[in-house]
């Protein structure tokens, strides 16, 4: 499937983050997790800049995708946990802050308007898959199980580990954040089908609960979505 991606801007603070009603998707993820590789061999193009330098970026970067025919949607790149010794205080400045940027603006009656129509943003925690149970991934994933309604998380770099091993790592994630996790690859492409269904999936929740709760009669166009195909 076609999947046009481009990036829009680095947001340095929630006023920078985007306004305009499009689903979002965060990846969220320690330093160093392969958050720029995956989102490269996601969109088979070179348009986050990877490193090998962790801890580099204190900006969400947010791209535009469009993937097939469906609805255009940001991928916001938030900046990588981990390495500060800030603890769950470093997540919580960093990320929380988009996260509740929503509910902040709500207060302010100037942007109103724009809250309601910026769908809540849909979360996939990234973890390296050679390291379950990471204090600060836990933390990451309780905080976010807690706040962010439509919340998954990926494995990486899942071809660093022999079979047995990665039957292992994935039992000991799944048992700590007590939630399924699909194990991906950039260098191999293993689980980017399945990951792009997540996405696909996250986005249009994401964009189905834009609309705000009072809104009458609002019909979402299942009907068409759920139409038997005849194959
Ligand atoms: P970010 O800081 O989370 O954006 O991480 P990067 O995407 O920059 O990746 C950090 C390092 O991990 C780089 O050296 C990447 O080449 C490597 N890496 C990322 N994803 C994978 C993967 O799926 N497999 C392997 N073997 N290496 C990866």
């Amino acid at each position: 499937m076609k999947v046009e991606a481009s990036f829009v801007r680095s947001a340095a603070s929630a006023g920078d983050l985007p306004r305009d009603g499009l689903a979002e998707v965060a990846l969220v993820g320690r330093s160093n997790v392969g958050k720029s590789s995956l989102l490269n061999a996601l969109v088979r193009r070179r348009i986050a800049r990877t490193s090998a330098a962790p801890g580099k970026t204190r900006l969400a970067n947010i791209y535009r995708v469009v993937r097939g025919s469906g609805a255009p949607f940001y991928v916001v790149d938030l900046p990588g946990y981990g390495y500060a010794r800030g603890g769950s205080g470093e997540f919580e400045g960093l990320v929380a802050a988009y996260f509740a940027r929503v509910r902040l603006k709500a207060d302010t009656t100037s942007a109103v308007r724009s809250v309601r129509l910026q769908p809540d943003p849909a979360a996939l925690l990234l973890v390296d898959s050679r390291h379950p149970g990471l204090e600060s991934d836990l933390e990451a994933w309780a905080w976010l199980r807690d706040t962010v309604d439509g919340a998954a998380i990926v494995a990486t770099k899942i071809d660093k580990l022999a079979r047995g091993e990665r039957i292992r790592a994935l039992r000991e994630f799944e048992s700590a954040c007590e939630h399924s996790v699909l194990p991906v690859s950039a260098v191999t492409g293993e689980g980017l089908d399945e990951l792009w269904k997540l996405i696909d999936q996250l986005a249009n929740n994401s964009s189905s609960r834009k609309e705000p709760r009072s809104s009458h009669n609002s019909n979402p166009p299942r009907a068409t979505a759920r139409r038997p195909r005849s194959e």
